[in-house]
């Protein structure tokens, strides 16, 4: 009999993606094969997201999609991973919807004892123990799709305790890779032909390394021969140090883009949700950004319809994107997640066609702004890194240094090639243009 084979799906974050890959390695290291079909599978795992109600309720809809498989392969186990297991823990064996594993994100390690003891009583098991110390960081993940950007989680939890997020329960607290371990980890990557590397954690720029800052790490990451292009995301507006500004405004390697979340133009309700600055703070955060690094894209995330927001006070949510003009904007309505601190102290009190007129308006802001952040580029020629083919035919996809799409006619450039491209037309998310020099 070959080795069993697993099926993972991946939702959410790219700390997911990372987590998956991670999984993988610990997997593969103990004689598990990959496939990438589920009915080929003899373990599916579902690695999941539990931000918002809505993803929590797509992972549940696809076990029992899944369920339906194990009638006809005798055997077969399904389990769930990420955020979700950690959030709901043995109740998802309650539900009574075939789950027979659930790991939470600290406890990847145990999944080969974790599954062997499965098969071998055929009870169900759950690991869910958060770990104040588990980074994975002897475990390189096996493989990174596409060979253009690699993500490199630098630390893992969050200490913020946002009022609506279930983050800091699922994930537990901020715990920081030492820099050797992710130098040592990005310089394979390069070695196997990366050539951007985006730094992950939920709070990125709270990373610190005995006294070593995150400003130190983005410049010794810079030294690595090979990378060319340095992401990160994402940072929390309290802690984004003037040494952190520098070393994006003057290392040609870090990307011009920032990406800023939000979350509220008003300042009670960034209270409420424990996001402990004003949108003042926030505003003159978003200029000194701007006015310090000339061509910076700043994107953002918001929700509206948090509890109590009035409508005056959604409006101060539309005078901040009109003052910083994002390039992009992740908007959501507000979601109750059980567990979170606004659940327990804040009704869910705005209704459901209201938290909808505010995100149509908002979106409908964010586009308009885009478009016009957009036609700056127009006549512009940038290096874009190729991703691969666009949708339409015969094109090709990359983003420029300010993570903007780029589309622009197949000049036989592969994914993972840079490209001098001269924009031509705009849309509110893509520029379009020509390739004006040949592949590098
Ligand atoms: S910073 Fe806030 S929103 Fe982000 S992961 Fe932490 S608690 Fe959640």
């Amino acid at each position: 009999m070959g080795a069993a084979k697993v099926y993972i799906e991946t939702y959410g974050c790219q700390m997911n993606e990372y987590d998956s890959e991670i999984v993988r390695r610990v997997l593969t290291g103990n004689g598990y094969d990959f496939t990438d079909t589920p009915e080929d599978a003899d373990i599916i795992f579902l690695n999941t997201c539990a931000v918002r109600a809505n993803a929590q309720r797509k992972v549940l809809q696809r076990i029992d999609l899944f369920k339906k498989l194990k009638g006809r392969k005798q055997g077969l186990l399904i389990g769930v991973l990420g955020c979700v297991a950690q959030n709901l823990k043995t109740e998802l064996f309650n539900s009574g919807i075939g789950v027979d594993v659930v790991a939470g994100p600290d406890s990847y390690r145990t999944l080969p004892e974790l599954l062997r003891r499965v098969q071998e009583t055929k009870e169900t098991r759950c690991a869910t123990t958060l770990s104040v110390e588990e980074t994975y960081s002897d475990l390189f993940p096996a493989q990174q799709s596409g060979k253009v950007n690699a993500w490199v989680a630098v630390m893992r939890g969050c200490d913020n305790f946002c009022s609506f997020c279930v983050v800091p329960y699922t994930r537990g607290r901020e715990r920081c890779r030492a820099p050797d371990n992710i130098i040592e980890e990005i310089t394979a990557l390069a070695a196997k032909g990366y050539k951007q590397v985006t730094l992950l954690g939920q709070n990125v720029n709270s990373y610190k390394y005995e006294g070593f800052t995150f400003a130190q790490l983005i410049s010794a990451v810079s030294r690595i021969e090979g990378i060319r292009r340095i992401r990160f995301t994402s940072p929390h507006p309290k802690d984004f140090p003037d040494d952190l500004l520098e070393v994006v405004a003057d290392n040609d390697k870090v990307c011009k883009h920032i990406h800023l979340p939000l979350q509220s133009g008003n300042t009670r309700i960034l209270q409420m949700m424990n996001r402990t600055y004003s949108k003042e703070e926030y505003l003159a955060l978003a200029h000194r950004m701007r006015e310090r690094i000339g061509n910076l894209a700043l994107t953002t995330d918001i929700i509206v319809g948090f509890p109590t927001e009035t409508r005056e006070e959604y409006e101060d949510t539309l005078d901040v994107m009109r003052q910083v003009e994002f390039d992009a904007a992740f908007m959501f309505k507000y979601s109750e997640r059980a567990g979170t601190a606004a659940a327990q102290k804040y009704p869910d009190d705005i209704s459901a066609a209201e938290k909808t007129d505010r995100i149509t308006r908002l979106v409908d802001l964010q586009r308009s702004i885009s478009l016009e952040r957009n036609q700056r580029h127009l006549n512009e020629t940038y290096d874009v890194l190729v991703e691969g083919t666009a949708r339409k035919p015969d094109q090709l996809r990359g983003r420029n240094d300010e993570n903007k799409i780029v589309v622009f006619p197949d000049n036989g450039a592969q994914a993972g090639d840079f490209v001098n491209v001269r924009i031509e037309e705009v849309t509110p998310n893509t520029l379009i243009g020509v390739a004006v020099q040949p592949v590098t």
